[in-house]
């Protein structure tokens, strides 16, 4: 028998995601559960139509004519420690499994403070910031995934075996259809005040270089060495260097404030976002001969 989901048709987008753009989805479903992910996924396939995962919408770009098929949205929520380990739903946001373990006495996740979206897009995109990322802390990642029969399987991804790299794992490829449900993270155990003084510490760093209006944080990636650890160039100061801060196209602008952030201005529409994407590509081909890859993912 089916499992009832909640089901909205022809959501707008631009509600879900942080720049504030995208067309409508045809379908919406926010999974609360394993069993309604799979059940989505299966009215999905009823209806022949694809499917796309989604957590904080904080990190992407979604096109004006939105997207003809199912956004999935896992929101398996709950934060609970064992020991100097947090265990995380998907859906439980990335400051609140930063706020929860400062809470407990654990240290190391500091540095996200700050950082938007749940927890399962940090684990996608293996967020990071200050040096740090998600792929530092990881101990284990839950993923619900189809099997080669074409049965829906829970499978428990070691640190070793998530392929993370510089805003990557091997969760984020072409097709995108493993959901991630629960991450695992170990920590330390830390000093209550020391955590709260390096997290008011990073918020008022991020106050001033961290753009107000609405954006997907950084567009482009760092150009980082061939392993991701070394940074070579940080792409903020070459968009910088050719005089783009605070180029427009139409609504959609290149921040004054921080160079790799575009902002949704003044009612931006995801082409002028993207069009803007490709100047600065080009301009940055043009001055530096350098290829810059979008940190964003756009659908
Ligand atoms: C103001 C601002 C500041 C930012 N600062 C930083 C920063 O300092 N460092 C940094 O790394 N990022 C930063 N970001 C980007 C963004 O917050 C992170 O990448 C975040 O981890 C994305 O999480 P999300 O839940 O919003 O993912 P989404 O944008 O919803 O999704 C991103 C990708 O992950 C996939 N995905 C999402 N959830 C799941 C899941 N449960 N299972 C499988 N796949 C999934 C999606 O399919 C998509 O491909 C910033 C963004 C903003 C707006």
């Amino acid at each position: 028998m089916g499992v009832m989901i909640d089901i909205k048709e022809n959501e707008s987008l631009s509600k879900h995601t942080t720049f504030k753009l995208g067309g409508p989805a045809r379908y919406l479903v926010a999974a609360k559960t394993k069993e309604d992910i799979i059940e989505a996924v299966n009215f999905a396939k009823e209806k022949e139509l694809p499917f796309y995962i989604l957590g904080g919408g904080s990190n992407i770009l979604i096109r004006d004519e939105g997207y003809n098929g199912v956004i999935i949205k896992p929101q398996i929520g709950g934060v609970r420690i064992e020991e100097d380990r947090i265990i995380a739903g998907a859906g439980a946001l990335l400051s609140q499994a930063m706020n929860m373990s400062i809470q407990s006495g654990l240290a190391g996740l500091e540095w996200a403070a700050g950082v938007p979206g749940a927890t399962g897009g940090a684990i996608n995109g293996n967020a990071g910031a200050y040096g740090q990322s998600m792929s530092d802390l990881v101990e284990s990642v839950l993923v619900l995934e189809e099997d080669l029969n074409g049965n829906w399987i829970e499978k428990k991804y070691k640190m070793e075996d998530c392929g993370f790299l510089y805003r990557k794992s091997c969760f984020k490829d072409k097709e995108n259809k493993k959901f991630i449900i629960e991450t695992e993270l170990k920590l330390r155990k830390g000093n209550k005040e020391e955590s709260m003084a390096k997290i008011k510490d990073i918020l008022t760093q991020r106050r001033e270089k961290v753009p107000p209006q609405p954006s997907a944080g950084c567009v482009f990636k760092n150009i980082k060495s061939p392993d991701g650890k070394e940074l070579i160039r940080a792409v903020g100061p070459l968009i910088q260097e050719c005089g783009l801060k605070g180029v427009r196209v139409g609504g959609a602008e290149v921040s004054p404030v921080h160079a790799n952030y575009i902002v949704n201005a003044d009612n931006a529409t995801s082409q002028d976002v993207i069009d803007l994407i490709k100047i600065v590509q080009e301009k940055v081909k043009e001055k530096f001969n350098m290829d810059l890859e979008t940190e964003i993912v756009v659908l």
